[in-house]
């Protein structure tokens, strides 16, 4: 391997870096995207003339979260289906439980993303899809998923242009820790001192809030994930971005006006509770939670688990490797 003094070691389950606060920047400089990418993973590709639904199914079906588009016409990949694009659709077709939405059957792909363009939803978005060659180093990938404030990533091979895996932030950050890097010493420093997370305008949920508001917020405030607060302002639930698509695996998005109290009971969820830290914290002992975790978030809560900020991978990889070069990639 290229970093000086790094090696793969069996010993997961901690992260120990040396003094110089660079070093995540210079590990991800010096490994390219090719490094991160599992030996065996599934990609599945879309064609745009198929149907919404179907692609949604699609994904559903083979356990996948995000999928590149390919226009077969112009013979190229035009962008990519990820959740995101499932919750704008049924935020745009949905009326009410006693209305179908037959606009979800009768577009397709490309002419949903057409009407989708001209509207809120993908006004801001990125026409042609972001990807990454996989020679390109992991420093760049990085700065890609956080300028472009995605999060997938297609890694393509540099000779046949094939899509060979989707990178996440989530992957990255498993990546780094498979390494045992030099410590620095703001890593014993608390989040809340480090200024890693968000503490204000934080977009959140009333758990007697509709599922429809839910979806609103997302598509207003384009956040990941949503804490879920009782009348006190407690957290009680977390629902992300994610948790949309058991929507589309449970055929259960023709009632949007559920609670979110009702919809976090109903969603299949292999996690227990509501991952949290205090932003007293250290950033040594957040990493650790949320990689270990292997969740995109944290829930910063007070001592009365009242909400407090968001610490989310984006943040992580900002601090560390983007801040050391100078560079902050999450402004709005
Ligand atoms: P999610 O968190 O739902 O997986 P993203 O935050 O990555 O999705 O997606 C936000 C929007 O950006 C979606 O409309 C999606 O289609 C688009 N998008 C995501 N990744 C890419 C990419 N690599 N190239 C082009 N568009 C993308
Ligand atoms: P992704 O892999 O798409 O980034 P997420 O990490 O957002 O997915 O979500 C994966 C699952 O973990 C979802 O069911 C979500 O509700 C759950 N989850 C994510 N973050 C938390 C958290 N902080 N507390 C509890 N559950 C969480
Ligand atoms: P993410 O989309 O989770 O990778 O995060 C991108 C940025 O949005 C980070 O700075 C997060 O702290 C912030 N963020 C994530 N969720 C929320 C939320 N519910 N409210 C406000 N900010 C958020």
């Amino acid at each position: 391997m290229p970093f000086s003094g790094s090696g793969i070691h069996g010993r997961r389950g901690s992260f120990r870096f040396g003094a110089d606060c660079g070093v995540f920047m210079d590990f991800m400089k010096s490994h390219s995207c090719y490094e991160a990418v599992p030996t065996s993973s599934k990609v599945l590709l879309l064609d745009t003339k198929l149907q919404v639904k179907a692609a949604f199914l699609a994904l559903v079906s083979n356990g996948l979260r995000a999928a590149p588009l390919w226009d077969s016409r112009r013979q190229r990949f035009v962008g990519m289906l990820t959740i995101t694009d499932f919750i704008n659709s049924l935020h745009c077709f949905y009326r009410s439980p006693l209305v179908q939405m037959f606009e979800l059957e009768r577009h397709r792909i490309d002419t949903w993303r057409g009407l989708a363009f001209q509207k809120v939803y993908l006004k801001h978005s990125h026409h042609g899809l972001i990807s990454i060659s996989a020679n390109t180093s992991l420093f760049e990938a990085v700065l890609m998923l956080l300028r472009f404030k995605i999060h997938r990533l297609p890694v393509l091979d540099p000779e046949s242009g094939d899509v060979l895996h989707i990178l996440t932030h989530k992957r990255i950050l498993k990546f780094l820790y498979l390494y045992t890097l030099p410590r620095p010493r703001f890593l014993d420093q608390s989040v809340l001192d480090l200024g890693i997370g968000t503490f204000s305008d934080l977009a959140v949920i009333q758990d007697s809030d509709s599922l429809f508001s839910a979806l609103t917020l997302f598509v207003q405030r384009r956040v990941s994930a949503l804490p879920v607060v009782d009348q006190q302002g407690h957290v009680v639930g977390l629902y992300s971005r994610f948790d949309v698509i058991n929507l589309a695996a449970q055929k259960s998005y023709s009632d949007l006006e559920v609670t979110m109290t009702e919809t976090l009971k109903r969603r299949t969820c292999f996690i227990e509770g509501v991952l949290k830290c205090y932003p007293q914290e250290s950033l040594e002992t957040v990493l650790q939670r949320i990689v270990q975790a292997q969740v995109h978030r944290l829930v910063m809560v007070d001592s009365a688990d009242r909400v407090q900020g968001i610490v989310s991978l984006s943040d992580l990889l900002q601090a560390l490797v983007l801040s050391p070069a100078g560079i902050n990639a999450l402004l709005p």
